[in-house]
């Protein structure tokens, strides 16, 4: 049952602002996606499928790759101009039976967490990470006024990885480009877990993420991230 890994690193990284996106920045002296890849690289995955933007290739192979020695990415694909269309060259070059999905600009995955939701995808086929809301959420209107307020307990906020079964997403997918090319009213995909949600009637999984696996999007990330790095708070995770 093998077992194939998407890091997405397809994005323009706009709020990080500069000319560098976010992804290949340097964070504590080594480009942001260096962590993720590493954490995949010693993890139980068979390959790993690298997404970047289209024309970084070259870059990605010379400069991050065969520099840092990540031998186990078996391919170099260029994304889409949505997060949802890097995903799915992802998966075309993916050879795994299961694929676990990751925002490359998760730099603090941990290991543990990457086979427990291998373990856990080979049994449900379909899994995602997540943890409980801190805040309360509102749902609000245009003009500024509070719809309603849905209970905290129930709310969870998504992280990556997400795994499934490889013929189960491509078969979302399909179903997704059809109602694309349809016409059809097709909500904006903000993660996986919502094309499998939408487009078959398979249950997703949640298991308990990581407080710690931030996105490094912005400036600040970035310097929270060093902060974590330092080891300063080490211990703090939810
Ligand atoms: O833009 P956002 O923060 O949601 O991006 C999440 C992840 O998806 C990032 O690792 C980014 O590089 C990747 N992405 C991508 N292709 C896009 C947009 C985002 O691979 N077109």
């Amino acid at each position: 049952m093998s077992v194939s890994a998407i890091i997405l690193a397809g994005g323009r990284g706009l709020r990080m602002g500069g000319d560098v996106p976010k992804q290949y920045r340097l964070m504590a002296g080594l480009p942001v996606l260096y962590y993720s890849l590493r954490a995949f690289s010693v993890s139980g995955v068979d390959e790993i499928v690298l997404v970047c933007g289209a024309g970084d290739e070259d870059y990605c192979r010379s400069e991050i790759v065969e520099k840092f020695h990540f031998f186990r990415v078996s391919a170099i694909v260029a994304g889409g101009s949505e997060r949802v269309e890097s995903v799915y060259n992802g998966l075309t070059a993916a050879g795994g039976e299961y694929v676990l999905i990751h925002d490359g600009a998760r730099a603090f995955i941990r290991n543990s967490l990457i086979d427990e939701i291998i373990n856990e995808v080979k049994v449900h086929d379909a899994v995602i990470t997540a943890v409980p809301c801190s805040d309360t959420i509102k749902r609000v209107s245009d003009d500024g006024v509070i719809l309603d307020t849905p209970m905290r307990e129930e709310l969870y906020a998504v992280q990556t990885p997400q795994a499934f079964r490889r013929d189960l997403i491509m078969d979302c997918y399909e179903a997704y480009h059809a109602a694309v090319k349809g016409g059809g009213s097709v909500p904006a995909i903000t993660d996986d877990s919502m094309l499998v949600e939408r487009y078959s009637d398979h249950p997703v999984r949640m298991i308990r993420g990581d407080r710690s696996n931030i996105k490094i999007t912005t400036p600040e990330d970035l310097e929270y991230g060093e902060f974590l790095l330092r080891g300063e708070q080490s211990g703090i995770t939810d």
